[in-house]
């Protein structure tokens, strides 16, 4: 494992940060504990010393699961980043209360990078308005925040006002070769940088998609390098190719992608990409801005909906249909997963429009209008093919039934002969 240090402190932090927002699922539903608790020790135990979690991961189950995660000594081998989320925040006193409750959650005495979560302009406002300043002075001066931070998602001249506001240790900036011009950008993270600030890095992977499925085209360009590396270990390496990046998060649930990335975060010197490595890399941007449809990087801060969609979940599949377009299995899971076949509905034409979604998208996506648009491509005869199947899963059922009825009967009848 590799480490860089924080500029004003001095800290050693990890290059790989262990983002806690993207826990591993149980077959049925839910956060598989066991496994995620085993995920993050095991990344500890190989050299990462940082986990960045919030209130709003898995509607506040990341921090209550991250305490048991950092029992048994675990704690004193991490540092932990968690948020203050400024929606929550009605006046000064707030404030204190949700880090107390905070501190209680995770079982510590103090958190030692503190973050307001998700910065913009509108929300720095209010936040400075309601005197956030004092109360991370107060907060730093009696020991229950170590470094004071924030993590971004407004634009560059709301960044650098920001950084100029304060005096940060340090800011959590979303980047990646995609989004080198995207919030605070590569102006941004040189901006901080040269500010003194440690800067961590969000959405490394775009939300995963960079690595994973990748389009034919994307593929081709990566196979012709005479370099062997997954998608993943690309853009990593590019992010951590720049001197002013201090940790990258990914929000790890899979042990393979973990050891790998422990693997890359040993090797991932900065400055090491060469000239032909970065112009593959151009390459492989110019084709995905020409794929992809839709921005979204499935952070869920959009949800819940009031009129039931699920936002994000529409959204990657609208952008897997368009990526992957010999491939019409994106249409079948919409109708399986958002038309109502398998589960409640939850597809994009349920939007009334009240536009609650496109305040908190950290993206600026204009969610309604390309709702629309996923609407009128994945959902033509959707309400005449989900009752249609709906009808073959009931009768599957009865003679499902009927055949484990027939069966019973039959094992009786035969074991009155044994
Ligand atoms: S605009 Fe549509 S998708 Fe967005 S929150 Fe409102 S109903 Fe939901
Ligand atoms: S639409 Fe925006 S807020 Fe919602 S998941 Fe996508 S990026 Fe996040």
């Amino acid at each position: 494992m590799l480490y860089r240090n924080v500029p004003k402190t001095g800290d050693t932090l990890s290059i790989l940060g262990f983002g806690y927002m993207r826990l591993p699922a149980k077959k049925g539903g839910g956060i598989d504990e066991e496994r995620a608790i085993a995920q993050l020790r095991y990344a500890i135990d190989h050299g990462v010393n940082y986990v960045d979690t919030a209130p709003a991961y898995h509607f506040g189950k990341s921090e209550k699961i991250l305490a048991q995660a950092l029992a048994d000594g675990y704690r004193e081998k991490v540092h932990i980043a968690t948020k203050l989320p400024p929606w929550s925040v009605q006046v000064h006193e707030d404030m204190d209360h949700i880090l107390q409750s905070q501190l209680l959650t995770l079982h510590t005495d103090h958190i030692d990078f503190y973050l307001l979560h998700s910065l913009a302009h509108e929300n720095w406002e209010k936040m400075k308005r309601l005197g956030v300043r004092a109360f991370l002075d107060a907060a730093k001066k009696d020991g229950r925040i170590t470094h004071a931070g924030f993590s971004f998602h407004g634009d560059i001249a709301t960044f650098k006002e920001i950084v100029d506001a304060y005096d940060w240790d340090f800011c959590q900036i979303q980047y990646n070769y995609l989004d080198e011009q995207c919030q605070a950008g590569t102006g941004g993270l040189k901006y901080a940088a040269e500010k003194r600030l440690a800067v961590m890095i969000m959405e490394p992977l775009r939300g995963g998609n960079l690595a994973g499925k990748i389009p034919d085209e994307v593929q081709k360009i990566w196979d012709a390098s005479p370099v062997k590396r997954s998608p993943a270990e690309w853009a990593l390496r590019f992010v951590w190719d720049h001197p002013e990046v201090t940790v990258v998060l990914s929000g790890m649930n899979d042990e393979v992608h973990i050891d790998e990335n422990i693997r890359v975060a040993g090797e991932a010197h900065p400055n090491a990409l060469t000239p032909a490595d970065h112009e593959r890399i151009q390459q492989v941007k110019e084709t995905y801005q020409r794929l992809m449809k839709v921005g979204c990087t499935g952070c869920n801060y959009c949800m819940p909906c009031p009129a039931g969609v699920d936002i994000p979940g529409c959204f990657a599949l609208y952008n897997a249909h368009h990526l992957f377009p010999h491939d019409r299995s994106a249409k079948f899971h919409y109708i399986g997963r958002h038309g109502g076949l398998l589960s409640d509905v939850s597809y994009a034409g349920l939007c009334k429009g009240c536009g609650k979604c496109e305040k908190v998208c950290p993206q600026h996506i204009p969610v309604r209008e390309r709702l629309h648009e996923v609407s009128r491509e994945m959902e033509g005869g959707m309400r005449v093919i989900v009752p249609v199947l709906k009808g073959g899963l009931w009768c599957m059922s009865k003679v499902g039934r009927f055949r484990q009825a027939f069966s019973r009967k039959n094992t009786v009848v035969k074991g009155n002969h044994d």
